[in-house]
Order: structure tokens, then C-alpha cells, then sequence
């Protein structure tokens, strides 16, 4: 095999309940990731030196070793005490600094495309191993799905999800740092939980599907974090709620919004009244798969 192409999902968080701060330096997290239908495409071939390149210019994203695809294919080869090297090229669907976890998406896609070039054979068990030492989103990008995030979100466990539903992804212009919500997050929560609890009524409702029902339970504990860094937000989620009263959701450290529907007609419809109002927006199915090849030659 001389060149792979792994696609890997954006996630949003149905659930984000946030700890205190860890002596690591990490929040533990009780979460309900999804994976998306908005999608990084990630594509390696063999080469002498680790370069990473996009398929457009986007800003925001290292083009050096700082890059977590590079990161990832470091871990990898470490891993498995190889010295080899790639040309990773990133085609970008998945909003940066959107707090969908993009770059967690790139380094499970390069992960598993690099297995797959080289002929690794690395275990699932140690896949995700390896992509939790990368970051807290990594190993649910490998997953997809709807799962279960503890730790500080890189143990995850699948959860049963009868669920299919469109979210209205309703993108901001700006990114907002993710180091920073949580940050802001530590001054205004510092009674936070050490174990923040699983959210055992979601979990069920996910089991039976009833998009309502999950709409009711959706919750982000970032929230107050993101709005006072962002009071911009606050007049969107206004507009949002005004159309859905219980479907509207920060996806994870923000700045995106989300909103929840069953019917693909009314999301669309929904799409079409905030794009008229000037909103830039985009409609995602959920769950849908994590990182999965897609092409190889
Ligand atoms: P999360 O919700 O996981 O914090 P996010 O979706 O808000 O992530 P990303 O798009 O993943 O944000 O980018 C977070 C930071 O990671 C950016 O500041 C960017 O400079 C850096 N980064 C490193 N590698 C990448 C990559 N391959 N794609 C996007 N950003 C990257």
C-alpha cells in the first residue's frame, strides 16, 4: 500500500459534566460524546521526514511538528519502536477551534491510516491507549458512535443509542480556546465535583430513541464558562431557544452551537430561517461512525 485515506467524525458532547481540576493538570469528566457527520479526511503516504500539509489554507492550524497529526504519527511509530516517517495531508470539514474536537478527529485518522500503511496490525486495546495519551477527545474519534467519556474523557465505552437525529450546527466566525473556557470554568466552579456524575437519565433515554426526551437532558457545564467569554453567544442561543426550546446545545468548550432535531424536513427548515437571518450554519446526522478508511492505492 503506497498512500491511505482515513476519515474521522467531529464530536459533540450530548452530556459535558465537568471535575475540578486534577493535580495533572486535568478536569474529570463525566461526558456522552457523538460522533458527527462533519468529517476530516486524512491522508498518508510514505516519506523520509514527518510533514503535514492541508488541502486549503485554514488558520488557526500548525503546519509543523506542533500539529496533532504529527503528534500521533510520532506516538505511533515510538510505539512500536520503528523509525519511519509520513507526508500527512488534512482535508478540513470539521470547524477549527469550533469545539468539535478537529484535531482530535486528525490524529485518530492518522493513527489508523498509518497502521494501515505500514501493516502494523496495533491493537484496538492499544490504538486507543495510544490515542489517549494524545488527548481526552482522541479515543472516542477511533470509537464514534455515541459512547460514554470518564477519566478526563479518554476512557470511553460505547452506549446503546436508538437515537438518529440531525443537528443544526450553527458555526461562529471566531474560535474560542478551549485552555481558556476551562480556565474560566476552574474560577467560576471551584466547588466542582472530583467525579462529576454519569448522566444515568440520558444514558436511558439514548437506549430508547425518544429524540425528546434526550432534548430535555442535553447539558454542557461549560456553558456559563463559554458565555461570559463570548456574550455574543448569549443573543444566538436566545434565537435558538426561541426555536427550540429544548434542543439547543454548546458543543463542548464552544464557540458552536447545536440544535436537535428528528425530522431531516425541519432541520432543514431550520437551516434555511438561520441562514436567511445571516447565521452560518450546516446540518449533521448523528451518531454516525468514528475513524474508518475510505480509500487506499
Ligand atoms: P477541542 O474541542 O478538542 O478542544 P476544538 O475543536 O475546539 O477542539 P481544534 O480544531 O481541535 O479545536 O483545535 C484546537 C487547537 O489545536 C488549535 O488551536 C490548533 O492550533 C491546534 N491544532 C493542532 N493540530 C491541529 C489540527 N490537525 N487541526 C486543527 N487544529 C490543530
Amino acid at each position: 500500500m503506497t498512500q491511505v485515506t482515513v476519515r474521522a467524525p467531529a464530536k459533540i458532547n450530548l452530556h459535558l459534566g465537568v471535575g475540578g481540576l486534577r493535580p495533572d493538570g486535568k478536569h474529570a469528566l463525566a461526558t456522552v460524546y457523538q460522533a458527527v457527520g462533519l468529517y476530516d479526511d486524512v491522508t498518508v503516504v510514505d516519506a523520509a521526514d514527518w510533514s503535514v500539509g492541508l488541502t486549503r489554507p485554514i488558520d488557526g492550524v500548525p503546519l509543523d511538528d506542533t500539529n496533532i497529526a504529527v503528534r500521533a504519527g510520532r506516538a505511533l511509530t515510538a510505539h512500536h519502536g520503528i523509525e519511519r516517517a509520513a507526508r500527512i495531508t488534512i482535508a478540513k470539514g470539521i470547524p477549527v477551534m469550533g469545539g468539535m474536537a478537529g484535531g482530535s478527529a486528525d490524529a485518530a485518522a492518522t493513527l489508523l491510516a498509518l497502521d494501515r500503511l505500514w501493516d502494523l496490525q496495533t491493537s484496538d486495546d492499544d490504538l486507543l491507549r495510544i490515542a489517549g495519551t494524545l488527548g481526552s477527545d482522541v479515543p472516542f474519534a477511533l470509537l464514534g458512535g455515541t459512547a460514554l467519556g470518564t477519566g478526563h474523557g479518554e476512557v470511553v465505552v460505547p452506549v446503546e443509542d436508538a437515537s438518529s437525529v440531525w443537528w443544526v450546527v450553527v458555526l461562529s466566525d471566531e474560535g474560542l480556546s478551549t485552555p481558556a473556557v476551562y480556565a474560566h470554568f476552574d474560577e467560576l466552579s471551584p466547588d466542582a465535583p472530583v467525579a462529576p456524575p454519569v448522566p444515568e437519565a440520558l444514558i436511558e433515554a439514548l437506549g430508547t430513541g425518544y429524540t425528546d426526551e434526550i432534548g430535555d437532558l442535553l447539558a454542557n457545564d461549560l456553558w456559563p464558562a463559554a458565555r461570559d467569554l463570548r456574550p455574543d453567544l448569549v443573543d444566538v442561543e436566545v434565537q435558538l431557544r426561541s426555536m427550540a426550546p429544548d434542543g439547543v446545545l454548546l458543543s463542548g468548550s464552544g464557540p458552536t452551537l447545536l440544535v436537535l432535531h428528528e425530522d431531516v424536513e425541519e432541520a432543514r427548515t431550520t437551516v434555511a430561517e438561520l441562514t436567511a437571518q445571516g447565521y452560518r450554519c450546516t446540518l449533521a446526522p448523528g451518531p454516525v461512525a468514528g475513524a474508518h478508511v475510505v480509500t487506499y492505492a
